[in-house]
């Protein structure tokens, strides 16, 4: 059966990555400003439509190196340190005024590795970039290369915006590359190349074709790009690369341009809740009354007026299991609370928290959001 090519329309949070070398003129070291303001036209056919979008961009280091006048090729880790901390200002200015001119309102978050890897720096983030969405901002996210060091840095912004994709719960990611998509082997080797329009599952054979597509300007090459796939398709989160070297290469995808398209199998929520109950290790035990037990079965959050008992030393951002007056596994969950602090407001009213905590955390023990429910 073929698999159907998704109509870019349909899509409600869009993550759009934007590589160095489209952004960047590796010469002059300057905007290609005509290219940014086509895409930006693109963006707002997405908001006209209702969907939120989110911006991952690279090019700091491009447009700080040559400022800073380093010298082409491979940089040191401290000079792309550098290089960052003076293009990041520009690049966040270059995006703020651009997405401007669409009535949008830019917020910058710079993220590492860890921010995304570690369940409680994960939570914070993912809160920020949700929030900025709901107040109708777009997130513009780069990694943060100025402290990023080698054990701690994502190193290519692919990878990073799958991350992204999947923290925000987004239905599509479009990694808009120098190439317009994976091809069975290196196109500029093998003059018998063919692109592969559609990827349902990322085999061995797949990963064998990626080759590498890196350029001096951006680290990421279809290596990265595959597994940016994979991060993001297993999670519930089609993926497309797609080229940018044309004007508006968000509509070109729509009028059927060539490119490749990652397709999930699993919807955003589900493959989020999956992974809550499967990959995470439990940190504790919440034991639950029957009205709590009946609320959560009814898809509520668990509150802590439900909680009669907590067991284990977790951290808010820690997996806990959750269990009834039986003592039987009613769900797996990310606590939104230390143990010490929980302890305090177990069995009491949402709308005391503040009072007895001394600062306004959230109403719920557990999000919904972040429940599991055993069985399901
Ligand atoms: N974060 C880097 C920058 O903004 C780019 C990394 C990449 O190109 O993948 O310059």
């Amino acid at each position: 059966m073929a698999a159907v090519i998704p109509d870019l329309k349909k899509f409600r949070r869009v993550v759009v990555k934007v590589g160095s070398s489209l952004l960047v003129d590796s010469q002059a070291g300057t905007l290609h400003a005509e290219w940014l303001s086509a895409l930006v036209d693109d963006l707002s056919d997405f908001k006209k439509r209702g969907a939120s979008i989110l911006v991952v961009t690279s090019g700091a280091i491009a447009l700080g190196r040559t400022v800073l006048k380093l010298p082409k090729g491979e940089l040191q880790l401290e000079e792309s340190q550098a290089a960052a901390a003076v293009g990041q200002i520009a690049l966040a200015r270059i995006w703020a005024e651009s997405l401007a001119k669409i009535g949008l309102t830019a917020g910058q978050v710079l993220l590492t590795l860890g921010d995304t890897e570690e369940r409680r720096r994960y939570l914070n983030a993912r809160e920020t970039i949700g929030k900025l969405i709901e107040l109708g901002a777009v997130p513009v996210i780069n990694e943060n290369d100025t402290v990023a060091t080698n054990e701690i840095r994502y190193g290519d912004n692919d990878r990073l915006a799958a991350r992204v994709a999947t923290m925000a719960s987004a239905d599509l990611l479009i990694l808009l590359s120098d190439i317009d998509g994976l091809y069975s082997a290196p196109p500029g080797t093998n003059k018998d190349a063919k692109l592969i329009p559609v990827v349902s599952r990322i085999t061995y054979e797949i990963e064998a074709m990626a080759g590498d597509a890196g350029s001096e300007l951006s680290r990421g090459g279809m290596k990265t790009k595959i597994e940016a796939g994979k991060i993001a398709t297993s999670a519930g989160t089609h993926m497309v690369i797609a080229s940018g070297r044309k004007l508006h290469p968000l509509r070109a995808i729509e009028k059927n341009a060539p490119c490749t398209w990652f397709l999930t199998p699993a919807s955003p929520v589900t493959a989020r809740k999956k992974w809550i109950a499967g990959a995470l290790e439990a940190k504790g035990i919440i034991h639950i009354d029957a009205g709590a037990v009946a609320a959560l079965r009814s898809g509520k959050s668990l509150l802590p007026a439900g909680v009669v008992k907590i067991e284990g030393l977790f951290a808010r951002g820690d997996a806990v299991i959750v269990r009834g007056p039986d003592g039987g596994e009613i769900a797996r969950g990310i606590v939104a609370y230390d143990r010490d602090d929980a302890l305090k407001i177990i069995g009491k009213n949402s709308k005391r928290i503040e009072g007895i905590l001394g600062y306004a955390g959230r109403s719920e023990m557990i999000h919904r959001d972040d429940l599991a429910m055993a069985g399901e």
